[in-house]
């Protein structure tokens, strides 16, 4: 199997090896240890603060952004959330789930944020803003450079979910600005799905601290004070988090955020000069270095995705822009692929040609 999809994605032989083993009791020091590690090694990551926290919450990474909007706003707030997918619709839907007055930029799918977008948006009353800074349903990356310097000047709270970009385009959370940042252990940290990261700034931390959760499993103020010592306050995916703590130091080792960047980032522009050969089209300019959506240029009959799936053994994800009449897909470059993986998929892709299906 040769997994390009959005996650979960490949696994190193390592974390497939953790996840083979029998999964130990957890309130022991060892486990406190692996805990705190993570932590740390996250934050690193991130270029997080010293006085930032991250917690490693069990469920899936919509977990993450459910557990941000009912511990860090309440009645007071009105948030402003990018919409331009499924991704922003979700945040849409859970503030309006948990009483967040919130407002959304609305774009077309497949479209880039631009400054004049922004400007409508400009001095009111806003106190924070919520974006899925890669829209994955679409593939775009919106301008983290553009968003940081919205939110400094409006002095607003800025939520990063960063679940399908962490790894693949550059987050500094100090330099941005960024006061939570989400992220999932299936996506670029190529674990399987169990363990939502919250990463919060001393200025969310605050917010978490003063605000009263209505959940007793999303309680993010009772996690944050378990992790003091290591601990959660539940049993969490232990086998995910030995997973991550040895993807955590397998990045490090591999020269960490820096070479993980540059991997992606060659990984996607190997596979977008690659998939010139074909009749598609790759429209986005501004599409996340971990995923490439792919158009063919003229309407299908057959189901390429399908096709890939059941007769080549390889997964890639399909996509949904129900204004547009063609085929479009999404190629990952998240995970434990190689430029050589990539010409496997290019092969399969040519031998379906050949085939007459396109
Ligand atoms: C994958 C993803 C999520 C989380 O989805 P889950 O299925 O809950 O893990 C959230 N936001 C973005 C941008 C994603 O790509």
């Amino acid at each position: 199997m040769l997994n390009f999809t959005l996650g979960p994605v490949m696994s190193s032989d390592l974390v497939l090896k953790i996840g083979a083993e029998q999964t130990p009791y957890f309130r022991t020091p060892e486990f406190s240890k692996v805990n705190l590690e993570n932590e740390q090694l996250i934050k690193e990551l991130l270029c997080a603060s010293d006085d930032s926290r991250a917690v490693f919450l069990t469920g899936s990474g919509t977990a993450g952004m459910e557990a941000t909007v009912m511990n860090v706003f309440n009645e007071d707030d009105k948030v402003l959330i990018v919409n331009g997918g499924g991704f922003g619709q979700r945040f849409v839907d859970m503030c309006n789930l948990h009483n967040i007055d919130c407002d959304d930029i609305k774009l077309e799918f497949g479209h880039c944020l631009t400054p004049e977008m922004l400007n409508k948006y400009d001095g009111k009353d806003y106190t924070a803003f919520l974006v899925n800074i890669c829209e994955t349903s679409s593939g775009v990356y919106y301008d983290i450079d553009l968003i940081s310097e919205f939110c400094k000047k409006n002095n607003l709270l800025l939520v990063v979910d960063a679940i399908s970009s962490f790894l693949a385009n550059d987050l500094n959370m100090v330099e941005h600005g960024a006061d939570v940042v989400i992220i999932g252990s299936q996506k670029a940290l190529a674990c399987p799905p169990g363990i939502a990261i919250i990463a919060l700034s001393e200025k969310a931390l605050k917010r978490v601290e003063n605000n009263t959760c209505k959940s007793m499993y999303f309680d993010l103020e009772d996690m944050l004070v378990n992790g003091i010592r290591g601990q959660t306050p539940f049993t969490p995916a232990i086998t995910v988090i030995l997973q991550l703590n040895a993807r955590l130091k397998e990045l490090k080792d591999a020269g960490g955020i820096e070479a993980e960047l540059k991997r992606i980032s060659d990984l996607a522009q190997d596979f977008r000069s690659k998939i010139t050969e074909f009749p598609f089209e790759v429209k986005s300019n501004c599409l996340s270095n971990s995923v490439t959506t792919v158009h063919t240029k003229e309407k299908i009959e057959v189901n390429l995705v399908e096709i890939l799936k059941n007769e080549y053994d390889i997964w890639v994800s399909t996509a949904r822009d129900d204004l547009s009449e063609t085929m479009l897909f999404r190629v990952g470059h998240m995970g434990d692929l190689t430029p050589k993986d990539n010409d496997t998929l290019i092969e399969a892709l040519r031998d379906m040609q050949k085939r007459g299906l396109f």
